[in-house]
C-alpha cells in the first residue's frame, strides 16, 4: 500500500479556487448539479466503454447516484457506480486543473483586472465542475475505484492550496465524494436538509437519466402496535423508518425518439414544465444534427397565461445541455412575441455555467434561436384552420408585436395575422384572403381602427368604400395601431387607413363632381369659410368629402396623423398627446347640408347655424367613438332640431 502523498496545487489553481468560492457565492446550490452531472457522465462513460469491453461491468449493474445527508456530522455524500478513476486519473483530473481554457481564463481575468468583471459569468465560460463544491465544503474527501482496478484512491483537500492522495481499499467500482460542509448561519440554506436537497435536484437535475436516490426518514405505522381492550390497535402509533427515495423523474423525454413517446407522456411533460392544467394546443419535437446539435421539445399552450402582457412576463423555454439543466425561462432562445412558447432546448455543446450575458452573444444560441423561430412559423402555418384560429384568439396579439420588432420575419407574421372585415361577418380572414377578394379596380388594402366592431362597420369613413363593394379590415386591438405603422404593404399592395385623408377611391363620378366644384367657386365656399372660422380651435380645414354617402360629416387626418383610436389609446394610458387638428369633411350632397347652406345664405348671423356647425363637428366625433366637449349643449341643439323637424311634419 502506498503512503499518503501531499501535493501542492499549482498557483493558478489556488487563484481559481479563491475566485470560485467568492464569485459563485450567491448561487451556491449549483455545486450539487455539478457533482450529479459528473456522476452521470461517469456512468455514461462506463456504459459507453462496455460496448467494446463487455466485462467492464462485471457487477453492480443497477446504475444510480446516491445522496447521503448527515446533519449530525454536517456532511453530504454523493456516490455513483460509474467508471471511477485510477490514481493517475485523480492526479490528472482532480489534482490539477489540466483543462484547456484555464490559462485563457487566467489571462482574461488579468485583462479584466477589475473585481466586478470577474464574475460568475466569466467563471462559467470555463466550467468549474468539481471545484464548485468548495463553495459549500471546508473539506472534500473523494474515494474512487476505476472499473477493473484492484485498488481504490482517496483524495482529500481543504481547498487551501494542497491535497493528499493515497491508495485505499474500496470494494465497489465508482466514486464517492464527501463534502464536509462549512458551518452556516441560521438564515443560510442547509444542504443536509432533505427538502433543500429535493428542491435542488428537482430544479437542476430532474431529467438526469439515472436515478438520484436518497435515504429519507418516514413515519410509518408500527409493525406490532399496542392493542386496546377490544383488541384494536391504538391509533397514532408510528415509528421512524429509513426509506430510499428517487428524487428525479428521469424523464428527459425530449432526448427520446418520437416513436417512443406516447401522447400522454408528451402532455404530462408539458403540464409539468408549463405548470398548466390544460393540455397543450400543439407541440414541436425535433432533433437537429450537424454543426449545431440540439434537441427541442416545444409546446404552444391552449390558453394564454393571465400575465402574457405584463412587462415582467417570463419566457417559457428552459435550456439544458446533455440533459443537465442550465437555465430556465431562457429569453435568448425566443423572440419576445413567442414568449408564450413552453418547452426545453437541449444543446449538446453548451457550457453548464453559461450566463445570460454570454448567451446573448453566443453564436450557437443565435443559430438555435433562428432555427427554432423558423420551425415555429412552419408549425403555425401548417396548423389546420380551426386550431390556428384557437391559437390566434389566445396569442394573436402577442404575435402581432413581431411585425414591429422582427423585421426578418415580418412577412411571415403578416401571412398569419387575421382580421374581421366589413364582409367577413364574424370570420377572421388573412391578408392573403383579403387580397384575393380585392375588386379589379382596387389598388389598396383598406383598414379602419377603433375599439369596437359595430362602430367601425358603421363608420362614416367607410361609407363610400362599402358602396364600391370594397372590403375593409376592421382592426379593434390597440396593438393594430403599431401593426399598421410597420406593415405598410402586403403582397406589394399598400395598406391605407380609411380614416386618413389620402385614400384614393377610384370613383370617377364623385371625383368629377368634386373636381368641378373645386375648380370654380362653389355656393358653399362661403359657408365653408364660416365653418372654418367658427371651429378654428378644433379643425384645420373644411372640405367636401369623397368618402361620405349617408352621413353628413366626418373628421379625417393626413396620412401621417395619429388616428382617432391611437389618440384614444394614448389618452387612456395617461400620455400627453400633441394636439393635432384634423379636417372636417362635409357631405355636400347631403340634403341637410343643402338646407344648412340655404339658411346660412338667408341669414349669415343665424344663431341656429352656429349651433348646427358645432353639431356637425360633434356628430363627426361621436361617429368615431370620440368624446364631445359639451354634451349638454349638443343635447340642446339636437332637441331644438327635433322640435323644428316635428313642427314641419305637423304643418305638412
Ligand atoms: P468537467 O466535468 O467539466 O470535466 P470537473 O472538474 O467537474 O470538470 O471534473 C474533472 C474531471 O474529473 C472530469 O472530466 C472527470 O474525468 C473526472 N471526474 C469528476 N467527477 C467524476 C466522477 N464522479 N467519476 C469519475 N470521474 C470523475
Amino acid at each position: 500500500m502506498s503512503s499518503v502523498k501531499k501535493h501542492e496545487f499549482k498557483t493558478e489553481i489556488r487563484q481559481i479556487l479563491n475566485l470560485i468560492i467568492n464569485s459563485l457565492y450567491s448561487n451556491k446550490e449549483i455545486f450539487l448539479r455539478e457533482l450529479i452531472s459528473n456522476a452521470s457522465d461517469a456512468i455514461d462513460k462506463l456504459k459507453f466503454k462496455s460496448q467494446t469491453d463487455a466485462d467492464i461491468i462485471e457487477a453492480d449493474t443497477e446504475f444510480k447516484i446516491k445522496i447521503k445527508a448527515d446533519s449530525f456530522n454536517n456532511t453530504l455524500e454523493i456516490t455513483d457506480n460509474g467508471i471511477g478513476m485510477t490514481y493517475e486519473e485523480v492526479m490528472q483530473n482532480i489534482g490539477t486543473i489540466a483543462k484547456s481554457g484555464t490559462i485563457e481564463f487566467l489571462n482574461s481575468m488579468k485583462e479584466a483586472n477589475n473585481k466586478e468583471a470577474i464574475s460568475a459569468e466569466m467563471i462559467g465560460q470555463f466550467g468549474v465542475g468539481f471545484y464548485s463544491a468548495f463553495i459549500v465544503a471546508e473539506k472534500i474527501t473523494l474515494i474512487t475505484k476505476a472499473a477493473k482496478n484492484q485498488k481504490g484512491v482517496k483524495w482529500e483537500s481543504s481547498g487551501d492550496g494542497s491535497y493528499t492522495i493515497e491508495e485505499v481499499e474500496k470494494e465497489k467500482r465508482g466514486t464517492s465524494i464527501t463534502l464536509h460542509l462549512k458551518k452556516i448561519d441560521k438564515d443560510e440554506e442547509n444542504f443536509t436538509d432533505e427538502f433543500t436537497i429535493k428542491r435542488i435536484v428537482k430544479k437542476h437535475s430532474d431529467f438526469i437519466r439515472y436515478p438520484i436516490l436518497m435515504d429519507v426518514e418516514k413515519d410509518e405505522p408500527v409493525k406490532n402496535p399496542v392493542l386496546d381492550k377490544d383488541g384494536k390497535p391504538i391509533e397514532g402509533q408510528t415509528e421512524k423508518v429509513i426509506k430510499e427515495e428517487t428524487l428525479n423523474s428521469m424523464k428527459a423525454i425530449w432526448a427520446k425518439s418520437k416513436q417512443d413517446i406516447t401522447e400522454e407522456e408528451y402532455t404530462e411533460f408539458y403540464k409539468h414544465i408549463a405548470r398548466d392544467w390544460n393540455a397543450p394546443l400543439a407541440k414541436l419535437h425535433f432533433k437537429l444534427e450537424g454543426a449545431t446539435e440540439y434537441d427541442a421539445l416545444l409546446y404552444i399552450p391552449s390558453k394564454a397565461a393571465a400575465d402574457l402582457f405584463q412587462p415582467d412576463k417570463k419566457h417559457g423555454v428552459h435550456l439544458y445541455s446533455r440533459r443537465v439543466f442550465v437555465m430556465d425561462d431562457c429569453e435568448e432562445l425566443m423572440p419576445s412575441y413567442f414568449r408564450f412558447i413552453k418547452g426545453v432546448v437541449d444543446a449538446a455543446d453548451l457550457n453548464l455555467n453559461v450566463s445570460r450575458e454570454i448567451l446573448q452573444q453566443d453564436f450557437l444560441i443565435k443559430n438555435i434561436k433562428r432555427n427554432l423561430v423558423k420551425k415555429i412559423f412552419d408549425l403555425l402555418s401548417s396548423l389546420e384552420e380551426e386550431k390556428f384560429i384557437a391559437f390566434y384568439k389566445e396569442f394573436g396579439n402577442a404575435l402581432k408585436e413581431g411585425v414591429h420588432t422582427d423585421w426578418e420575419n415580418k412577412d411571415k407574421i403578416a401571412d398569419l395575422i387575421r382580421y374581421k372585415t366589413t364582409k367577413s361577418k364574424d370570420k377572421l380572414i388573412s391578408l392573403k384572403e383579403y387580397t384575393a377578394n380585392m375588386k379589379p379596380d382596387q389598388k389598396d388594402i383598406y383598414y379602419i381602427t377603433g375599439d369596437n366592431l359595430s362602430m367601425l362597420i358603421n363608420s362614416p369613413h367607410i361609407e363610400k368604400l362599402k358602396d364600391k363593394n370594397y372590403e375593409v379590415l376592421l382592426m379593434t386591438d390597440p396593438i393594430d395601431e403599431w401593426v399598421v405603422q410597420a406593415l405598410t404593404k402586403y403582397d406589394g399592395k399598400p395598406l391605407k387607413s380609411a380614416e386618413k385623408g389620402d385614400i384614393d377611391i377610384d370613383n370617377k363620378e364623385d371625383e368629377k363632381e368634386i373636381e368641378d366644384k373645386t375648380d370654380q367657386p362653389k355656393d358653399y365656399d362661403e359657408l365653408f369659410q364660416y365653418i372654418k372660422s367658427e371651429l378654428s380651435d378644433k379643425i384645420k380645414n373644411v372640405k367636401a368629402s369623397v368618402k361620405l354617402k349617408d352621413s353628413i360629416s366626418c373628421l379625417s387626418g393626413d396620412a401621417y396623423d395619429m388616428s382617432a383610436y391611437m389618440e384614444k389609446i394614448m389618452q387612456a394610458s395617461g400620455q400627453k398627446i400633441p394636439t393635432s387638428k384634423r379636417v372636417l369633411e362635409i357631405n355636400v350632397n347631403h340634403s341637410a347640408f343643402k338646407k344648412i347652406n340655404n339658411t346660412y345664405q338667408n341669414n349669415k348671423k343665424s344663431e341656429d347655424i352656429k349651433r348646427i356647425i358645432k353639431a356637425l363637428y360633434d356628430l363627426a366625433l361621436i361617429s368615431e367613438g370620440g368624446k364631445i366637449d359639451n354634451p349638454s349643449e349638443f343635447n340642446k341643439t339636437v332637441s331644438k332640431l327635433m322640435n323644428y323637424a316635428l313642427q314641419s311634419v305637423e304643418t305638412e
